[in-house]
């Protein structure tokens, strides 16, 4: 009966969940998640202001990397002192550096990612070693990640940039530039502060207000560019094996959710085969990938009824699997409402949850045709 008890509280419906636009248009979100044992603090810088070119490829990636280090470079020393631990990724949507904390430091978190806020400098020097850690980056990325850069570039005819970027760009970049990008990401209408796990909410969002509200409104920044509509496509890439890409408009609708639902049960089915997707309000790719391309093509393709049936079962079964699994954890919670902020949809979670509950067969099997040829992006390896 405790054990019962515990876990409804865990599952708290009425968990107390707070988002808040500052006037500087900076935003503030905070769930209280009462049966969680850590809590993640995440800042993001919204790249919806400030779409990367050609040129200009990669340049986020890089301050990045350079900015996580914090004014004096000893941000993750001090925060491993204190038990904490700092990570972070560029995505096409935002810059998002994330702290996972325990509950009685979360201020010190917030203010810790408050201090990327401060006026960015750096060296030549330090750019350029910098763009060296990278370029290991770039030797050690997994064959499905260059496949799906490749999709991407075919499917947008490189209108939606890849966000690790290209080493080139980045040689090109002065300190001067990355002080300007960061001064442009670091606009309040481009920031959120996301935190989620067993916090009170109102001292967690009275911090959060101390290191956004005193940051001066200022102008948006550059106008995105209004997007290309996605193409089916075929290209070649870096193998091995081979990439297939759904085209699926941006979340929350019901076929994202489908597709994403059908990659995950292509994945249980065959070992290797490896399920990609980045969440945005933006129309995207669902990319599923196995090192030996033939049977990815009979993976998706040729399917009877009884194995269409079967296969939407478990899409089903891991649907809402998946959905749990991002509400019970506060990294994964915090992430999605910092998404909320920054694609400015409030109820992109819940969205994306009632969709997982609710595939029919009618969208699972429509889901499924979007990874066959003709419908899909297909990347073959060269070897
Ligand atoms: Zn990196």
């Amino acid at each position: 009966v405790l054990a019962a008890l515990i876990a409804l509280l865990a599952l708290d419906p009425g968990a107390a969940h707070r988002h808040v636009t500052l006037p500087n248009g900076a935003q503030a979100v905070v769930e209280r998640m009462a049966g969680a044992r850590t809590a993640s603090v995440q800042l993001f810088l919204g790249a919806r202001n400030a779409p990367e070119t050609p040129a200009t490829h990669g340049w986020r990636h890089l301050l990045e990397h350079l900015l996580v280090q914090g004014p004096a470079r000893d941000i993750d020393a001090r925060l491993e002192r204190q038990g904490m631990f700092l990570t972070a990724e560029t995505t096409r949507e935002a810059i998002r550096v994330a702290i996972d904390a325990p509950p009685e430091r979360v201020e010190a978190a917030i203010a810790a990612l408050g201090e990327l806020l401060r006026p960015f400098s750096t060296t030549a020097e330090e750019i350029a070693g910098e763009i060296r850690v990278i370029e290991q980056e770039l030797a050690l990325l997994d064959p499905e990640q260059r496949m799906s850069a490749r999709a991407w570039e075919a499917a947008f005819e490189g209108t939606r940039l890849d966000p690790f970027g290209a080493l080139e760009a980045m040689r090109q970049a002065t300190p001067k530039d990355l002080y300007d990008l960061h001064w442009l990401l670091t606009q309040p209408a481009n920031l959120a502060i996301s935190v989620a796990g067993p916090v009170d909410v109102e001292a967690a969002l009275r911090t959060a207000r101390q290191v956004l509200e005193p940051l001066p409104a200022g102008p948006l920044g550059l106008r995105p560019p209004p997007d290309r509509p996605g193409q089916a496509a075929e290209a070649s890439g870096e193998g091995p094996g081979a990439l297939r890409s759904a085209l699926v408009p941006g979340l929350p609708a019901r076929e994202t959710v489908a597709a994403y639902a059908i990659a995950l049960a292509l994945r249980a089915r065959h070992a290797g085969l490896r399920a990609l997707y980045s969440p945005t309000t933006r129309e995207g790719l669902v990319s599923v990938w196995h090192p030996d391309g033939r049977v990815l093509d009979a993976a998706v393709t040729g399917l009877d009824e009884a194995q269409i049936a079967e296969l939407s079962e478990s899409a089903r079964a891991l649907a809402e699997a998946w959905a749990r699994a991002v509400v019970a954890s506060p990294a994964q919670v915090a992430e999605w409402r910092g998404l909320e902020a920054v694609m400015g949809d409030r109820r992109l979670l819940d969205r994306m949850r009632r969709e997982a509950a609710n595939l029919d067969d009618g969208v699972l099997r429509e889901a499924l045709e979007r990874f066959a040829d003709g419908r899909a992006v297909v990347v073959r390896g060269g070897r």
